[in-house]
């Protein structure tokens, strides 16, 4: 039997399909929801769906963004010969969460793993190819995770561009092994960057 009617439901069920939102929190959301203000319940769908559409990634590092470069890759300030590799949108802002990282990233949206059937042409390393032959890139520090899929990929993106003569570097292992970038605070990620040694 159902305890709310089918309205109630739906909105509860389309909440805890979010990840991280189990039936109990969304019962929860779902009720702050209908206690909203129209307005403002009006104005969070709106926001949801205007997120949705205009939100795209950035054509240079593949950060999300609201046009076509990013406020990363348009800042002037910043040193655009070197570039760190992560490997989601999430890892990025931890470095820049930092505040001590001034170089640019690019984001592969991934990792190579032969068990999931991940290979380099699913993440966006062809990619970061092109941005190496096309900009005057100094340094390449692999920011991947130190997960066998981080550690596979940091491998290959070496392998690759230590032909062209472009310093690579890999970040130190403070971070620690199946460690998520995420998740680690940032004395340690500012410790694995000046910890990075030439691969
Ligand atoms: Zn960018």
């Amino acid at each position: 039997m159902d305890l709310y009617s089918g309205r109630i439901n739906q909105l509860i069920e389309a909440l805890s399909r979010l990840p991280g939102i189990g039936t109990k929190t969304a019962q929860r959301l779902a009720f702050h929801i209908i206690n909203m203000p129209v307005d403002q319940a009006r104005s969070l769908a709106e926001t949801i769906v205007t997120a949705r559409e205009t939100i795209c990634y950035c054509n240079k590092c593949w950060n999300l963004s609201d046009s076509e470069i990013c406020p990363i890759c348009a800042n002037e300030k910043r040193d655009h010969r070197t570039v760190m590799v992560v490997e989601t949108v999430r890892d990025l802002a931890a470095y820049e969460k930092t505040q001590k990282y001034n170089g640019v990233y690019h984001v592969l949206h991934g990792a190579i793993s032969p068990m999931l059937g991940i290979g380099p042409g699913d993440i966006r390393l062809k990619e970061l190819m092109v941005r190496l032959q096309t900009e005057d890139i100094r340094e390449v520090i692999i920011a991947t995770n130190s997960t066998l899929e981080g550690e596979t990929t940091a491998m290959y993106i070496s392998k690759l561009i230590k032909p062209s003569g472009i310093k690579v570097t890999r970040i130190a292992s403070g971070v620690p092994v199946g460690g998520d970038l995420e998740y680690i605070d940032e004395v340690t990620l500012l410790r694995a960057l000046e910890g990075r040694t030439e691969l």
